[in-house]
């Protein structure tokens, strides 16, 4: 008998409609798939049927990762570790498909660091993610909204994002409090070109340190009142950084980063 750790976040899947759902979201057959936190393999079973080239999961539970080896035995690749310690970009020789019903307290750290060490030649095909519906909604939040943010600035620079449904908590065993979202990511094949993301990160960071004041004082802070930059960014200083759009946030990093040779 398997007993679910809080800990882990671990919320099984049952509802075989969504489990359908989540596998028809994308191709699987003679693709290499990467599933994160397979827990108790409800969703692997559903990915396994759709005749996939390979499966690799990374499950960082001893216990449920010795019972999926019982379980599916040769047909899948088990990796027992930390996914957040796991360097997926030496891990493959082609592209995969990757799914996963995240830990919700650690889904935004997950893809944050796949987003930050996304090398031009993306290491994944597609993402298929479920997320607490609260941290998806930010994701994909638009500019001019109280969701919209660092993360929604983050996840979009290299990534196209459709929502693809809402999960109620019953669809779950033990049933979360939180509702669910599931997304699917694409690479982009144009992006502002950032050499390194650790200056969007800042930029967001300062600018987003007081959502409700105006862009005057971060702006100086990173640009020291740059009137090139304000004009060429056509940027108001006396607007709210929600109401700058995704674009110029990517282009303010990149200038950030230019002025810092
Ligand atoms: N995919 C399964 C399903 O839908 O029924 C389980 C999803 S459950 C929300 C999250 C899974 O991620 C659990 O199996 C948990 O043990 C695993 N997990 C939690 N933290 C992890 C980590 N840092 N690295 C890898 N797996 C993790």
């Amino acid at each position: 008998m398997i007993y679910a750790k809080k800990s882990l976040g671990q919320n099984f899947l049952i509802d075989k409609k969504i489990l359908e759902k989540i596998v028809n979201t994308t191709t699987i057959k003679d693709k290499v798939i990467l599933e994160i936190g397979p827990g108790t393999g409800n969703l692997t079973s559903y990915i396994l049927k759709k005749k996939p080239k390979k499966i690799f999961v990374i499950e960082k539970d001893n216990e449920l990762s010795s019972s999926l080896e019982n379980k599916f035995y040769n047909q899948i690749t088990i990796i027992n570790k930390d996914v957040l310690k796991v360097d997926e970009t030496k891990l493959f020789d082609e592209q995969v498909t990757v799914f996963g019903n995240l830990p919700y307290n650690i889904s935004t750290e997950i893809l944050s660091k796949w987003i930050i060490n996304l090398k031009d030649n993306f290491w994944f095909e597609c993402l298929v993610l479920m997320f607490q519906k609260e941290v998806a909604d930010r994701i994909i939040a638009e500019f001019d909204t109280s969701d919209y943010g660092r993360l929604s600035i983050i996840c979009n620079w290299k990534l196209n994002i459709k929502k693809i449904c809402d999960i109620e908590p019953e669809a779950f065993f033990p049933k979360p409090k939180i509702h669910s979202s599931l997304l699917l990511f694409h690479p982009k094949k144009n992006f502002v070109k950032i050499n390194d993301p650790n200056n969007l990160e800042k930029v967001t960071r300062i600018f987003f340190n007081q959502r409700r004041k105006m862009l005057k004082k971060p702006f100086n802070q990173l640009f020291n009142g740059d009137q090139k930059v304000l004009d060429k960014l056509k940027i108001d200083l006396n607007l709210r950084p929600q109401n700058l759009n995704l674009e110029t946030y990517y282009k303010l990093a990149y200038e950030y980063e230019n002025l810092r040779g």
